[in-house]
């Protein structure tokens, strides 16, 4: 029975079996784990206050055959603030949930498990709009999962878009304005395409953030309506994903609440 010691980030918990419980947890350097708390949803077993997603420390964990158990704990960070706020916990449970989805197993991957710490404590410690933190956060992720967008230019002109452009988040291309007026033989748009606009703030956050370092995600400022941004970031990420996210709608029904 081989031990191992991991640091990492719970992304998922859910109950299984009778009393146990199954932790996802996003680790520095062996990818994504499911370790199973066995009696880890009775009041009394002690890992109860740590075997819950958003939980950042280091685990101690036995494989037996294939599967890994927890037989220790030791939490560096809880976000605890996060609980408090149901929009906060709305938005940190689909931010875990796009983790999830881009983490492999047994491919260790250090840049998306700091991106999504760094969102985590933003959302519990700082004082960030949640759909800015949400946006950037849908956009780097896809940036370091290997989506990475071609926005230095117009994709049909070449040239730098001189005001309010477009931007195909299935592509990730950026079109001007004076190319969106081409037929779609020239500018390539087709059925596939999801045109949206971008406004020429939101196009400067898109390039810093695409350059930026994961500590420092956050540290553009838009200016005037963010909405342009926040709408592509989503689009964006959906479009890597394939795939419609539960926690999104979710977090959604939340806000609109
Ligand atoms: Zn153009």
């Amino acid at each position: 029975m081989e031990e191992l010691s991991v640091k990492g980030l719970i992304v998922k918990d859910v109950d299984f079996g009778e009393n146990d419980k199954l932790l996802t947890i996003i680790t520095e350097d062996k990818g994504k784990l499911t370790v199973t708390v066995k009696g880890g949803r009775s009041l009394k077993n002690k890992f109860i206050s740590v075997a819950e997603a958003f939980t950042y420390g280091t685990f101690g964990v036995r494989k037996k055959t294939k599967f890994f158990y927890l037989f220790d704990a030791d939490v560096t960070d809880d976000f605890y603030p996060i609980r408090e706020d149901l929009v906060k916990m709305s938005l940190a449970s689909y931010i875990c949930d796009v983790a999830n989805e881009l983490a492999l197993e047994e491919v260790a991957d250090e840049a998306l498990l700091k991106l999504t710490l760094n969102a985590l404590y933003a959302l519990a410690y700082k004082d960030y709009d949640t759909k800015i933190i949400k946006a950037a956060y849908e956009f780097k992720a896809a940036s370091i999962s290997g989506f990475m967008p071609e926005i230095s230019g117009c994709s049909v002109c070449g040239r730098e878009p001189e005001d309010d452009s477009f931007v195909n988040a299935a592509s990730g291309t950026l079109i001007c304005s004076d190319c969106m007026t081409k037929p779609t033989s020239v500018t390539g748009i087709d059925s596939s395409s999801i045109v949206l606009p971008l406004t020429a703030s939101a196009l400067s956050a898109l390039r810093y953030l695409e350059e930026a370092p994961i500590q420092r995600f956050l540290s553009f400022r838009l200016t005037g309506d963010a909405g342009s941004f926040t709408n592509f970031c989503e689009k964006y990420l959906a479009c890597h994903l394939e795939k419609e996210l539960y926690t999104l709608s979710f977090y959604k029904s939340v806000l609109n609440v």
